[in-house]
């Protein structure tokens, strides 16, 4: 069953975005050579529960930190690290959750450190564009499959590898609701989209092969070939007309 949610609930979650997205911006301003993942993790977990909320993924199936910290050839679920210094030419993914007052907002950025490859620098802009081609499917009437069904679409030319493992999910009270949202996938399937449903859009693209490996400590999961990956996620909610970005602190 997908949940239908309330505008109190909506409200909430709204919020929830609001303070995702300005931890989110303080994060970015410390994004350079030389900062290690421990210290973002450090900074986030401070801004979250000074914004009167807390972070949604400690603790989330025993996951040891506020945020996930990605960098590199890691696609998803990174932990910060004291021994992880970022450097320049790199790419972080943060990805984490706020819970305010017991609803949950979950949202993803991948920034470069410094300056980075060409080529890694187009794989993030069309990962975030396959955010907002996946979005504008998102309207009352259509399908899930049809948002995953444009991003696999719109990615698919660049040779990219689309992550298959991870999807993209409802949200609410929990961090992972009903239904999984994948972005690849025939169009016309799986449910039809209502107002008031809430959901996360992430495409997680490799610049190589979509296989992944997870490695020893049981979190961290890296390209198969160790190629870099990006990933942009948002939350949103389904309008009578469309979709609305919770995760963010601009109005569109
Ligand atoms: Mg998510
Ligand atoms: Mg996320």
């Amino acid at each position: 069953m997908i949940q239908i949610k309330s505008q109190r609930e909506i409200g909430l979650m709204r919020e929830a975005g609001r303070i995702l997205d300005a931890t989110r911006q303080m994060l970015k301003t410390h994004i350079r050579p030389g900062i290690s993942t421990d210290q973002l993790d450090q900074l986030a977990e401070k801004h979250i529960t000074q914004l009167g909320a807390s972070p949604s993924f400690k603790g989330y199936h025993g996951f040891p930190a506020s945020i996930c910290t990605s960098v590199n050839e890691v696609v998803v679920h990174g932990i910060p690290s004291k021994k992880k210094i970022l450097k320049e030419g790199d790419i972080i993914t943060l990805d984490f959750g706020v819970n305010y007052k017991g609803y949950h907002a979950d949202s993803a950025t991948t920034f470069p450190v410094g300056v980075i490859k060409e080529d890694i620098k187009t794989l993030l802009e069309i990962t975030e564009q396959a955010l907002y081609v996946g979005l504008r499917m998102a309207m009352p009437g259509n399908h899930v499959s049809d948002i995953s069904h444009a991003i696999e679409s719109f990615v698919k030319p660049y040779g990219y590898g689309i992550v298959e493992e991870f999807t993209g999910h409802g949200i609410g009270k929990d961090l992972h609701e009903e239904p999984f949202v994948p972005n690849f996938g025939q169009p016309g399937q799986g449910p039809v989209l209502k107002p008031g449903m809430t959901f996360c859009i992430e495409p997680m693209i490799n610049l190589g092969t979509k296989h992944v490996e997870v490695l020893s400590d049981h979190w961290t999961t890296v390209t198969a070939d160790r190629k870099p990956s990006a990933h942009f996620e948002h939350m949103i909610v389904i309008t009578e007309t469309g979709y609305d970005i919770l995760t963010t602190l601009t109005k569109e």
